[in-house]
């Protein structure tokens, strides 16, 4: 059996970068851009009013206001579209529309609204003069030429992904077309005896095929162009005639057909075709999967389409689909982000996984605050689709893990995110509450210096109630601080310090974005009305009854022994408390030991 990350590998070691094209810019959305684009113009090409109004020099109406307006000449005027016939010269104006270019000897523009225009109209009053009533720096609701873009930049890199802005950006600039990474054609074949056209009535023993409509749609979703070949028959002929009519694709995906049934002919199609290899992958649904290449011949050389045979069930099909597949298909189009965003969550059921597999559970994920929750979508059976059509994410549960218990924070890859999105995980976090003197901060101490013994980069937070005094009477920030200032940031080579001054006391919600996402685990002390895991610490000595309510526990370290069904852990022994955090509240590293999964990358 090979692990996820392994089969992943060997998927993406088989598929290429393909080449570029150009092509209209409207059809390049999400494909990555193959040159860099310089810009030949200005945008904007000229000096131009960002406002409707009168253009005049700035000089000319100093001290103007309400009461005092200042009277200037009107010599023209000029709309969007338009260039302006005449020049500012002291004492004028031109009426100006938004968009349109700034006269000769303007420098500002003025809004009608701070003129007396419209009392003018109104009052049948004389409009070749207008009433200037405030005052105006140079430069007033004038957008610069070049402001935006200035010619010869670089604009857009190659690599980047073309999303609506990047058109609109090539549009501006001109370009009608882009040079791109094409889009990968992908063949898409579904297989078994069983299986009839979704305009088909059923017949006994037959089921709409709808693997192919699936997997099509998520062709499309990550960018491909699929090509369905159909239905193909468990005969040797049946699925020989389609498999040589996708071998013009850049990619075959079969669905069905590679367990163990002894219809499940594909793989020996397949194995005469070409390589192929199968593989017990640890994970579920999807356990069996073919990978392999189909040789054919183009022009008398032989080529290779990389094939990957997916297992029939609806769920497995999909689920194996979004971990090997999509990222081939992104690694095709050009794209470096392979993962899908994935987010941590409380799970909200248990979750038995008892064959050590890699699970991946169908879940709803919702936003309570600022956690998120994952409720699993009802019966998981492989064939039952319903649980992929009501669910947003997949649950992570890592393998020999046994499974997780309701509460527990999961993994969870968000299925409708793009993967540009990148990983927003929030961060893994646990406080440690407990009664004033049960030795909260020996705890904490010893938690620290195990998980910096383990490897991970560890934030630790405290609440102070009582207030706190860093920042030493007569240092420059103390100084900053007693000037008024609402922040305070120190930096030094090694070290920063960042130092708000308060309007209330923040909820641990709204520290959290500050701590940033490099940190594999947050330790906090106190905390103790907030939602976060908590453990608390139990001191015999301080009696028996605890600070948090029992349900709001995860864990109770302590010297004696309560009456409750909350896991109970020895005060006499830190790395016992650090395993169970470990377990428990930092997400299982995927590969090697000790890296986050955040940080490593899918190559
Ligand atoms: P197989 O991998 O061919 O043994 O198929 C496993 C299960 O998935 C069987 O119950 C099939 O009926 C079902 N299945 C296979 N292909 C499809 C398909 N294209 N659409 C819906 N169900 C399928
Ligand atoms: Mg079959």
């Amino acid at each position: 059996m090979i692990s996820v990350e392994e089969a992943l590998e060997k998927v993406l070691s088989y598929v290429e970068v393909l080449e570029p094209e150009r092509k209209p810019i409207l059809d390049c959305l999400g494909q990555v851009l193959a040159e860099d684009v310089y810009s030949t113009i200005d945008i904007p090409p000229l000096d131009n009013s960002a406002m409707d109004g009168y253009a005049l020099r700035a000089r000319d109406i100093r001290g103007a206001g309400e009461s005092s307006p200042r009277y200037l000449v009107v010599v023209g005027e000029v709309a969007a579209g338009a260039m302006p016939k005449e020049d500012v010269r002291p004492g004028t104006a031109i009426r100006i529309m938004t968009g349109a270019p700034l006269p000769v000897g303007a420098d500002a523009v003025v809004r009608f609204e701070d003129t007396d225009e419209v009392n003018r109209k109104s009052s049948g009053g004389n409009l070749s003069q207008i009433g200037i009533l405030c005052q105006a720096k140079k430069g007033l609701n004038v957008r610069g030429r070049g402001e935006d873009i200035a010619k010869g930049d670089l604009i857009l890199k190659k690599g980047r992904v073309l999303r609506p802005q990047e058109i609109g950006v090539l549009a501006s600039l001109g370009r009608s077309t882009a040079l791109v990474i094409r889009r990968p054609v992908v063949a898409i074949l579904a297989t078994g005896d069983e299986l009839i056209g979704v305009d088909q009535p059923l017949a006994p023993g037959k089921i709409h095929d709808s693997n192919n409509y699936t997997i099509a749609a998520e062709v499309s979703r990550y960018g491909g162009i699929p090509k369905i070949l159909g239905i193909g028959r468990d005969s040797v002929r049946s699925l020989t005639e389609k498999i040589d009519k996708g071998l013009d694709a850049d990619m075959l995906i079969t669905s069905g057909g590679v367990s163990k049934g002894d219809y499940d002919i594909v793989k020996d199609v397949l194995a005469e075709h070409g390589e192929v290899g199968f593989w017990t992958v640890c994970m579920k649904p999807g356990k069996p999967l073919a990978f392999g290449v189909i040789r054919k011949t183009e022009g008398g050389k032989e080529k290779k389409v990389p094939h990957l045979g997916l297992p029939g069930n609806p769920v497995s099909s999909m689920v194996t689909f979004e971990q090997f597949a999509r990222p081939a298909i992104l690694k095709m189009m050009g794209k470096k982000i392979l993962a899908k965003p994935a987010i941590r969550a409380i799970i909200e059921d248990d979750v038995v996984d008892t064959d050590g597999r890699r699970l991946f559970a169908r879940v709803s994920v919702t936003k309570r605050g600022s956690q998120y929750y994952a409720s699993v979508t009802g019966p998981q059976g492989s064939g039952i689709l319903t649980s992929m059509a009501r669910a947003n994410g997949l649950a992570v549960i890592p393998e020999n893990s046994k499974g997780v218990k309701a509460g527990d924070l999961v993994e969870v890859q968000m299925l409708d995110w793009g993967e540009e999105q990148g990983e927003v995980g929030t961060l893994s976090i646990v406080s440690i509450v407990g009664k004033s003197q049960s030795g909260k901060t020996m705890l904490m101490e010893q938690l620290i210096a195990e998980f910096k013994r383990r490897g991970y980069k560890v934030a630790a937070l405290k609440h102070s109630r009582g207030g706190m005094e860093i920042d030493h009477p007569g240092k420059d920030s103390w100084r900053y601080a007693q000037a008024g200032s609402d922040a305070v940031l120190i930096s030094s080579p090694d070290k920063l310090a960042f130092i708000k001054s308060l309007e209330h006391d923040l909820g641990i919600e709204e520290i959290l974005p500050m701590i940033g996402p490099e940190f594999d685990l947050v330790l906090v002390e106190g905390f103790k009305k907030s939602k976060i895991p908590k453990i608390e610490v139990h001191r015999k000595k301080l009696g028996d009854d605890l600070l948090c309510s029992p349900d709001e526990l995860s864990a109770i370290v302590t010297d004696g022994s309560l009456d409750n069904d909350i896991p109970q852990l020895p005060w006499s022994d830190p790395v016992t408390v650090a395993d169970f955090i470990e377990k428990n509240f930092v997400l299982k590293s995927q590969g090697s030991a000790f890296v986050s999964p955040r940080r490593k990358k899918v190559r």
